[in-house]
């Protein structure tokens, strides 16, 4: 039985009913910017930043961010949307990047929301989730629905290397990070740094196992600033064309350098 059908029995049974007083804990939001990082570089782009994560990342640029946030209940989300016209602004191509810190901790009310937006405003907008792959997604994100697909369009996967500061046994979780590889609309983005030996570490983590296959790496430089982006740049460009893999840059901090929310 394949994957994708254990996820449509799973949803089917579950009971999705939820009030719009329920709420989800939110660090920022903001839209008409576009998408930085990954696969989609360039995109017009909406961001909601939930707050809190798994993890503690030593370069991390949006702890200050994520560790903080407040309670924005369902209906209070829609106001704040409505009024940026994000709707609209969705339906006409820009995508919701849902991110963090961690937006699968709080996933069950995030599904929730989301199944809400779509009822009110009648579609479903690209979706694209952050994640560090550290925990499992509903199977509401990832099951195939009858009028448009799934809830996901785009995982944009970043676990961490040894360069993140993060003990091994915290951020390496083969099982989370072979189930969203085999997902099929599932990118890894490694942050890189010239000082280790990070490809060696994907090789041996990553590719030996076959927990990822190779055209869904990209290698982006660590870079929390415009001047430590371009010192790492060079290398990682270097790295990702000697192993024949895709490499993206940070365009927000190219465009904006440390400015958070644009
Ligand atoms: S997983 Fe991402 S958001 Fe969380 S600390 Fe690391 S870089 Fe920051």
């Amino acid at each position: 039985m394949s994957l994708q059908i254990i996820h449509a029995r799973a949803y089917q049974q579950k009971d999705t009913t939820v009030a719009l007083e329920d709420f989800l804990e939110v660090s920022e939001f903001y839209c008409d910017t576009i998408q930085g990082e990954g696969v989609t570089t360039g995109v017009p782009a909406a961001f909601l930043r939930l707050q809190g994560c798994t993890l503690n990342c030593v370069w991390c640029d949006s702890k200050s961010v994520w560790r903080h946030g407040n309670r924005f209940t369902f209906n209070e989300l829609f106001e704040l949307m409505n009024n940026a016209d994000l709707p609209r602004k969705l339906h006409e191509g820009q995508h919701l990047v849902l991110t963090g810190g961690s937006p699968l901790m709080q996933q069950d009310k995030l599904a929730a929301f989301l199944d809400e937006f779509i009822k009110i405003y009648d579609f479903k907008p690209f979706i694209e989730v952050e994640n560090e792959c550290i925990i499992l997604p509903d199977p509401a994100f990832t099951s195939f629905r009858v009028f448009y697909g799934r809830m996901v369009d785009l995982w944009n996967n970043s676990p961490k290397l040894y360069n993140s500061g993060i003990l091994r046994k915290y951020r390496y979780k083969p099982d989370v990070i072979k189930y969203m590889s085999l997902l099929g609309n599932s990118w890894f983005k490694f942050v890189i740094t010239y000082e280790e030996d990070d490809w060696g570490e994907i090789k041996k983590d990553f590719l030996e196992p076959e927990l990822i296959r190779k055209d869904q790496i990209i290698l982006m430089p660590r870079g929390e600033t415009f001047e430590e982006l371009k010192k790492n740049q060079a290398f990682v460009v270097r790295t990702a064309i000697e192993n024949n893999v895709r490499y993206c840059t940070r365009e927000h901090i190219v465009l904006w350098d440390t400015t958070t929310g644009m």
